[in-house]
């Protein structure tokens, strides 16, 4: 049984002409003679609007969050009704989901308190919601769609916000629930980014965690190809909303596609690597709005490209902390007291760079930098400073190649650098700047690195066509 997860983004079930598109899509796997299994984000936006809803209620503004709910009562309610000739159980099932929400909102407004635990409650009804309209949308286009919640597959630790996945019973699980519905002739049709503590207290992976759902069930079933849909060609040079002319990545490496993700190109959760490595299963990163691309496609062995480069990424909102120790630096033990610290407040830290007095770290967590702070000055002088974007260039091929550095700094001289790291994984150069010269940057790299892309790896027709219709 050839079975294919395929994952739908937010952008990609946005609206009843998306939720329809993606039925197509999916139909059209299955006239290929695949099994796939289906897992849905929430419609766009609407995960940030429920975590908003839940700090104003929180913070006392009951008004206000309710409000915030019943726009998405309606948002939901008028997507199934456009969907479905028959909606009234679908429409009875969503008004049951917001009252739920709305109970919870009102008792969040009583205490005046949000925990991670509650937070993830409040924004698994996305997901909840989104999987059941599309489910039910998809059977009345043909599809045989059976919903599942994907709290009773996708069981975690308990750290609420970013929990762990428990992979053998995953596993297990998958095998129990999904496995016969795929033999059935069924679409099992999923939430994405929310999962359960093997209490079944709900909790959620992580922001952009449905990509690692769709992987994690792709590596319980030892799927065929995991397909990540979204809203652009496939993994690109840079980010294409930082440079209009971004190219498509055809083909890409586990451990490229990894690294970019982790640095920042928000395409890919970083996670989303780890099952399909374990099991050396395909990603396919394809766009909903233009199907018919090729995409990317990401496996264990890249082909060798005469570019050095693959992508550029860009990681926003992060500080640089620099600790300052005239007398204890370079003692034994001194860098694992400072790593302790972070560790302490469960900060994990970007990059690091050493001197003979200073150590400087980035992290991308301002909240809880004043406290890590006042634990760091107990050992050293300590500055920190926000607005810092790390800008990550990726590519197997810069492997003992001499002179890129002096490439890719030459191509930004006029942008001040405040800290560099290459080596760690020998494929990626990374350095941070101020957040203002983040696009300027990306700009230029991308035109001192992608002017003659190897059409092995980059889709230069498209660019050729780009090229054509602006000099028309
Ligand atoms: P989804 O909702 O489908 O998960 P996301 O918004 O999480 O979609 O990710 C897709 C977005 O990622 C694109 O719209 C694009 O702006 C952004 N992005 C950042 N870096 C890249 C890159 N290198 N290639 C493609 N897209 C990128
Ligand atoms: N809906 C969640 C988010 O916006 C998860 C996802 O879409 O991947 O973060
Ligand atoms: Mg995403």
């Amino acid at each position: 049984m050839s079975v294919v997860v395929m994952k739908f983004g937010g952008t990609s079930v946005e609206d009843p002409a998306a939720i329809s598109r993606t039925a197509g899509i999916v139909a059209g796997r299955i006239a290929l003679g695949k099994h796939p299994v289906v897992v849905v984000s929430a419609l766009a936006k609407v995960t940030d609007q429920l975590l908003r809803a839940a700090s104003a209620a929180a913070s006392g503004d009951r008004t206000g969050a309710l409000a915030i709910s019943s726009r998405l009562r309606c948002r939901h309610r008028d997507t199934a009704c456009a969907l479905l000739k028959d909606s009234g159980a679908i429409v009875t099932l969503i008004d049951q989901k917001f009252d739920s929400l709305d109970e919870i909102l009102r008792g969040l407004a009583a205490i005046l308190e949000l925990t991670p635990r509650i937070s993830d409650l409040v924004v698994s009804f996305g997901e909840r919601i989104s999987s059941r309209i599309v489910a039910a949308a998809f059977r009345e286009r043909g599809v045989e769609a059976a919903h599942v919640d994907a709290r009773d597959i996708i069981v975690t630790d308990s750290q609420f916000q970013k929990a762990i996945p428990q992979d053998a019973i995953i596993d297990k699980r998958a095998q129990e629930k999904l496995r016969p519905l795929l033999e059935q002739g069924k679409v099992p049709v999923m939430g994405g980014f929310i999962a359960s503590n093997i209490d079944g207290i709900t909790t959620t992976l992580g922001r952009g965690g449905s990509d690692f759902t769709g992987a994690l069930v792709g590596g319980a079933l030892t799927a065929d190809a995991i397909e990540i849909w979204t809203d652009v060609d496939g993994i690109m040079t840079c980010d294409p909303r930082m440079c209009s002319e971004a190219l498509r990545v055809k083909v890409i490496s586990f451990e490229e596609a990894a690294e970019l993700a982790y640095f920042g190109a928000k395409v890919l959760h970083p996670a989303t690597i780890l099952p399909a490595v374990k099991k050396n299963i395909p990603v396919l990163v394809l766009n909903s709005k233009n199907p018919t691309n090729e995409g990317t496609r990401i496996i264990s062995l890249a082909p060798h490209c005469k570019s050095p480069f693959k992508s550029i990424a860009v990681k926003k909102k992060l500080s640089i902390i620099d600790v300052v120790a005239s007398r204890m630096l370079m003692t034994h033990g001194y860098l694992s007291e400072i790593f302790a610290i972070f560790d302490k407040h469960q900060c994990p830290v970007d990059m690091v760079s050493t001197s003979e007095v200073s150590v400087s770290l980035t992290v991308d967590s301002n909240e809880k930098l004043p406290a890590i702070a006042a634990d760091l000055s107990k050992h050293a002088d300590v500055k920190y400073e926000g607005k810092k974007a790390l800008v990550c260039m990726v590519g197997e091929d810069i492997r003992g190649q001499s002179g890129i550095a002096a490439q890719v700094f030459a191509a930004i001289r006029h942008i001040n650098v405040r800290m560099i790291s290459q080596g760690a994984s020998e494929i990626n150069m990374s350095f941070m700047i101020e957040e203002e010269d983040a696009e300027e940057a990306v700009r230029s790299l991308h035109t001192a690195f992608f002017q003659n892309p190897d059409p092995l790896v980059f889709d230069v027709e498209a660019q050729k066509k780009q090229l054509l219709a602006s000099s028309s």
